[in-house]
């Protein structure tokens, strides 16, 4: 019996050293604060988890986001799971996601996000996820397409399908030096929807890592709204002011 007592606590404690070992070479960290997390927790840390500025856009038809539709497409609902704050973590998030291959971070977020949606009357009757696409090139490049993964979570936790229903077609320069009517027209010409029918009479709620000013979702709804019978909402991971 001693023996047997004494065989666990050593295969504990070797479980416990191969732990701290694992930590050492690959730390468990917050993404978004960088400051260890406890063995066994998730992608976020608690003060992380209750420290990112959520917004309570999906309780209200009307708010900053849908705002920015206005006079420009009809949207049945939209919004954001987080803002930008002075704290950075959003930026921090985003960062990990986009340009440090951190993949989990759309998934955990997409998740995180889709589980409040769940909740929400006015995103009840979604049919179907689609994310803004990626120029093929940008995501030969990255390897993957940030917002795909955030649809890859949402997907989960809401229980409806997503799909790559939006091509992306020519390249687009540098949107930084354009003017905001020039952005508009440079983006309008650029996604396609191959199979209309694949949207055709859908709820379809388009996805996305950021809005700044609209433009994009803007020409992806556009493109949806012409299938027959198409509704569209809008989810981004954040939105900057
Ligand atoms: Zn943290």
């Amino acid at each position: 019996m001693e023996t047997i007592r004494a065989t666990k606590k050593q295969a504990s404690n070797v479980r416990t050293w191969l732990d701290a070992l694992s930590n050492l070479f690959y730390p468990n960290l917050c993404l978004a604060c960088s400051k260890n997390l406890l063995p066994g927790g998730n992608f976020l840390c608690v003060s992380c988890t209750y420290k990112l500025p959520k917004t309570d856009f999906h309780l209200h038809q009307e708010n900053p986001l849908t705002e920015r539709f206005w006079g420009r497409v009809q949207l049945q609902a939209g919004t954001a799971c987080y803002h930008f704050s002075k704290s950075g973590r959003t930026q921090q998030l985003l960062h990990r996601l986009k340009y440090e291959g951190k993949k989990e971070v759309g998934i955990e977020i997409g998740k995180l996000h889709g589980s409040v949606l769940r909740e929400a009357p006015l995103f009840r009757d979604v049919d179907l996820i689609v994310p803004v696409p990626l120029h093929p090139k940008k995501q030969r490049l990255r390897g993957y397409n940030q917002s795909a993964l955030y649809a890859r979570g949402l997907s989960e936790r809401l229980g409806v399908p997503w799909q790559e229903a939006l091509k992306r077609t020519a390249y687009t320069d540098s949107q930084t030096r354009k003017s905001r009517m020039e952005r508009f027209a440079n983006v309008e010409k650029v996604f396609e929807l191959p199979s209309p029918d694949a949207v055709k009479g859908k709820h379809v709620l388009l996805v996305d890592d950021v809005i700044t000013t609209g433009a994009t979702l803007e020409a992806c709804a556009h493109r949806l709204l012409a299938a027959p019978g198409t509704r569209v909402s809008v989810a981004t991971i954040a939105i900057a002011n």
